[in-house]
């Protein structure tokens, strides 16, 4: 479309003044009532069809037409009746009989193409008519038609053209001064604009939550909601057409923002009530989507004017918002207050919804409908209930902060305790294999001891160095002692050692004198190593003890409890040695049972025995200390006397003869009569050589005695042959 040399006077010099004039009031707060002289444009008539035109000059004008009878009243410049299907009006009305400056009509919009004349002359032209009187939609901006200056009393004529569902002049159609017409469209707009800029507000506000916080949908459908009323705001502001005019663009941009408006409240309410209305708002928003499209393409491509699509979309958004009241009611009771705010508001911008479209298809007589603070209460609550959410998450995510925080550091002192637990495992570890490296040592130590004495008392001596740095107390027990724990010996540990004649003996104990201070698991293991060392020390000192009683007994006849032959023969040559070194006399006696077989053949083997003990304990106490008596086989015994002369010998062989003679065989409680025994003595006095034979001597010494009658002592004579 183009504009009109008349339209481009509106943007003249006078008009910038005008604006400046205008914002500065606004900015200083004023108000702005209209101004005192403007007159609402009243008695209109209409007329049917396109006037001829007689050279240029529509007859319809001329004086002579002035009174025809075609011409017919209508209180308002729309919807004059018996239309059918004409395109074509001519509406006019008588100018007041007024002076003024600067005299404008003031009209906020025309349904659809319009030529203004007063009288005959052309005044204001909207859109192009073509020959036959058409012309296309130019868009719905509205119109200052600048009269001049003696228009008083002069008949003002509209030639119209819509083939729209309305046609005609819509909204104000007032005679004004030209200021007051701008000043009148500022205080129509200014509300419209402030609240504009607040939607272009929110939706940047909303645009930057969405990013913000990532995925959310509800902030981007906000924000483009905003945008979309903005726009329609803007669209429809009378304000913008002051600094640009593009009528058409202008509408476009109030129509497709209009008709976006219901995709983004079924989005939101989608998003909010979801689960009550399932997938039917979604629906509703791919309709409305759907429309937009259909109407931005049919009206792009001219098969459609714009202007229809309006009343298709109305009965729509009717429907759109007739379906959602009914959920809304529906579902009310079972709705948070968040979901309740959230549909009352909406109830709210639906009624202004229906409001402006029932004055916008002039069900009702014209007035300027806010329809924007519909939009501003809707787009508050939702701002309102955001943010909430919004600080409800925020608040949601520092607890969850704060818990994980505590998470962690209760994890990391779990941790730090199991550290420390295994740091203690390991010390325990290192402390017992320390232990066991020195019980080792101790055990390798007490191995090759030849008595028991002696492995005692290495354990006193060092059983403490096991332990280091435990403190310890060590007993050891000199005679055996039945010492069971039951003994009242709670504290102590026992080392028991197992003897061939008595069994299990405690041998040791000892005591841990500071192991109270160590930790519950230190305490366990070292009782755990105590326990595996007694068995180990046991086992050991058991040895010992074993080996020396086998030892003893190597050399002792089990018989009769003296020295063995063997032991003899070590004595012998022992007691030899020291009686030469020392030049000191020593005899030898070797006795012999008379007639024994003749007493066991009377008396049995197990009694012969019994004699054998008896006589050999008669001989361990007749001879001293320093004697050594020994059975030297059967029935024969040797007694090695260091320091005795012959004489002291043949003394204790004939007091021994005496003793053995007079002390009667009991076996059984039975008196088995008394057994005699012969002797035989060889000695050395301690000087000269000794004689090696003096076993031999004193054997045939012995001889001679048996031969003599038995029953007594033979001594060798020096020089035994
Ligand atoms: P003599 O007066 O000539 O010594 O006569 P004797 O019977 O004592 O001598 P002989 O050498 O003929 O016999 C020794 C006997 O001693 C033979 C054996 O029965 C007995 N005898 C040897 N050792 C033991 C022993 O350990 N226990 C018992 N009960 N008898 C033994
Ligand atoms: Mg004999
Ligand atoms: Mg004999």
């Amino acid at each position: 479309m183009s504009d009109t040399p008349i339209q481009k006077n509106l943007l003249s010099g006078r008009f910038a003044r005008l604006l400046l004039l205008a914002f500065l009031a606004m900015s200083q707060g004023l108000v702005f009532a209209a101004a005192s002289l403007q007159y609402d444009l009243q008695d209109w008539q209409y007329r049917w069809g396109d006037s001829p035109f007689i050279e240029g000059q529509p007859e319809w004008t001329m004086p002579d037409q002035l009174n025809h009878t075609d011409w017919q009243t209508i209180a308002q410049p729309l919807y004059p009746p018996d239309r059918q299907d004409r395109h074509n009006i001519w509406y006019r009305t008588t100018l007041p009989d007024i002076r003024m400056i600067d005299p404008v009509v003031f009209v906020s919009s025309i349904n659809l193409i319009a030529e203004v004349y007063l009288d005959q002359q052309l005044v204001y032209r909207f859109g192009e008519f073509d020959a036959e009187g058409k012309g296309d939609y130019a868009g719905w901006p509205w119109h200052i038609i600048g009269l001049p200056d003696d228009f008083a009393g002069r008949t003002l004529y509209f030639r119209v053209y819509s083939d729209y569902t309305d046609i005609g002049l819509w909204g104000e159609k007032k005679l004004l001064e030209r200021s007051s017409a701008f000043l009148n469209i500022l205080n129509n707009s200014h509300s419209d604009l402030i609240i504009a800029a607040f939607f272009f507000f929110i939706a940047l506000l909303a645009f930057a939550f969405s990013v913000m916080r990532g995925d959310n949908r509800e902030f981007i459908y906000l924000g483009l909601f905003s945008l979309a009323s903005a726009g329609n705001l803007l669209g429809e502001s009378q304000a913008l057409q002051l600094l640009i005019y593009a009528p058409l663009a202008k509408t476009y941009l109030a129509a497709i923002s209009y008709f976006s408006i219901p995709i983004f409240i079924a989005l939101i309410l989608n998003y909010w009530l979801a689960e009550k209305t399932g997938k039917l708002m979604l629906r509703i928003a791919q309709m409305h989507i759907a429309y937009v499209l259909l109407c931005l393409m049919l009206s792009l491509l001219g098969i459609w004017h714009l202007a229809f699509f309006y009343p298709v979309f109305d009965v729509l958004f009717i429907i759109t918002l007739m379906i959602m009241a009914w959920f809304c009611i529906h579902y009310f009771t079972a709705m948070n207050t968040e979901q309740r705010m959230v549909m009352g508001a909406f109830g709210i911008y639906a009624v202004f919804f229906l409001i402006d479209m029932v004055v916008a298809h002039g069900l009702v007589p014209w007035f300027n409908f806010p329809l924007a603070y519909g939009g501003l209460i809707f787009a508050l609550v939702l701002v309102i209930i955001s943010l909430r959410q919004y600080r409800q998450t925020q608040q949601a995510l520092g607890d969850l902060n704060l818990l994980l925080e505590q998470r962690v550091t209760e994890r990391t002192a779990s941790l730090q305790n199991y550290v420390e637990l295994e740091q203690q495992r390991a010390n325990q570890l290192a402390l017992v294999n320390e232990f066991s490296l020195r019980l080792e040592t101790l055990i390798s130590r007490l191995q090759p001891s030849q008595s028991l004495q002696e492995a005692g008392n290495i354990i006193c001596q060092d059983l403490h160095k096991v332990f280091a740095p435990i403190q310890l107390q060590v007993t050891l027990f000199n005679e055996f002692a039945d010492l069971s724990p039951s003994a009242g010996m709670n504290n102590k540990y026992l080392i028991d050692i197992e003897d061939l004649q008595f069994g299990k003996q405690t041998f040791i104990t000892f005591d841990l004198l500071d192991i109270s201070a160590e930790t519950l698991e230190t305490r366990q293991s070292i009782e755990q190593f105590i326990s595996r060392a007694i068995d180990r020390l046991s086992v050991t000192l058991s040895g010992v003890k074993l080996r020396e009683q086998l030892h003893v007994m190597s050399f002792e006849d089990a018989l009769t409890g003296l020295k063995n032959r063997r032991f003899f023969d070590e004595a012998l040559q022992r007691e030899l040695h020291l009686a030469e070194r020392h030049q000191q006399a020593i005899s030898l006696l070797i006795c012999d049972i008379d007639h024994f077989k003749q007493f066991n053949d009377l008396h049995g083997h197990e009694a012969g025995d019994m004699a054998l003990r008896a006589v050999a304990s008669l001989m361990l106490e007749h001879f001293r200390e320093t004697d050594i008596p020994c059975r030297y086989g059967g029935e024969e015994f040797v007694v090695l006397m260091p320091s005795a002369n012959v004489e002291d010998a043949l003394e204790r062989a004939k007091s021994l003869l005496e003793k053995i003679a007079s002390n009667p065989i009991v076996y059984q409680q039975n008196d088995l009569g008394r057994l005699t025994i012969s002797i035989g003595i060889s000695s050395w006095d301690g000087k000269d050589k000794i004689p090696d034979l003096l076993v031999q001597y004193a054997d045939k010494a012995l001889y001679r005695a048996k031969q003599a009658g038995r029953n007594r002592v033979e001594v060798a004579a020096r020089s035994e042959p």
